[in-house]
């Protein structure tokens, strides 16, 4: 099995939800654990203490606003200094909205556009010559479904997902010589704060119970009639960092219930 003892990992967008998750599960594995995202100080503290019972390595948090490519710069020149570089980069933070095309706020868009997808190019970007001068590297882009599989009133999400894709595959052929590999994650529906919104905005709109409106949101689209549990996503994670998986790059693995086989 792999040591990852030593190994620094960057999650953003890790103070809640699926980048929690995958903090924790790689904090199991006694990495370096470099956690990002909004939340408060106290919020912070938790995550910071909790993870550091669970690592006998160190942990770092940085509060760099992905939409902002100078505090995305700030925040991998400041990695760089305290731990020497980033040797699994997980490109985890993301937000949606909701709207029909000919409403959807041009501000949101490019909101949307640059956390989900305009993020992920800078830390590759600003990544990857440390990678190269280690000579090991693994890069993890949590893109969705919907970067394989449209859904109405989510253009500016289904676009970002969909580019996510496209630069996960230019990464891995770029870095293909190299023990480098660079994978894109397709989860289906997780139940986090961001899906929890979209439940909420369901019932009030079609006044029903959580419940029903949970069900209904399962049911379009998720065979399984289950949420995937966000721990799954982060072995998932470290499975894609293995050695087992090291022929394997530039994949969009869905991990969905089976939605995209439908
Ligand atoms: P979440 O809302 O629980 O977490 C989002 C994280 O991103 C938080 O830590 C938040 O603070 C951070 N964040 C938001 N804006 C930021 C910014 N400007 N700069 C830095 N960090 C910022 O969401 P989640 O459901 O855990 O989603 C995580 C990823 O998984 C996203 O990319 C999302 O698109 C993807 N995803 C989620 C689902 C799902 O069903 N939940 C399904 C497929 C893909």
């Amino acid at each position: 099995m792999k040591n990852y003892t030593g190994m620094n990992v960057l999650i953003t967008g890790s103070t809640s939800g699926i980048g929690l998750a995958i903090a924790k599960v790689f904090a199991k594995k006694n990495a370096t654990i470099i956690f990002n995202g909004f939340a408060s100080i106290e919020e912070i503290n938790t995550i910071q203490a909790d993870l550091s019972r669970i690592t006998s390595g160190r942990v770092l948090y940085h509060g760099a606003d992905l939409t902002k490519q100078n505090e995305i710069e700030s925040m991998i020149e400041a990695i760089n200094q305290d731990v020497g570089g980033v040797d699994i980069l997980i490109n985890n933070a993301g937000i949606q909205h909701i709207s029909p095309i000919e409403d959807f706020p041009p501000e949101k868009w490019d909101l949307v556009l640059a956390l989900n997808l305009s993020a992920a190019f800078h830390t590759t970007r600003l990544c990857l010559s440390q990678m190269k001068e280690k000579g090991w590297g693994r890069i993890i882009n949590v893109a969705s479904v919907h970067g394989l599989v449209a859904s109405m009133q989510k253009a500016a999400y289904v676009a970002a997902k969909h580019g996510i894709i496209g630069l996960t595959k230019v990464v891995a052929l770029e870095t293909a010589k190299q023990d480098i590999t660079c994978n894109a994650i397709c989860p289906g529906w997780v139940l986090t704060p961001l899906v929890e919104k979209q439940i909420q905005t369901r019932a009030e709109q079609n006044q029903q119970t959580q419940e029903q409106a949970t069900h209904d949101l399962l049911s379009e689209k998720q065979p399984s009639l289950s949420f995937v549990d966000p721990y799954h996503i982060g072995e998932l994670c470290v499975f894609l960092c293995s050695d087992a998986a090291q022929q394997i790059t530039g994949v969009a693995l869905p991990i969905d219930g089976g939605w995209t086989a439908q």
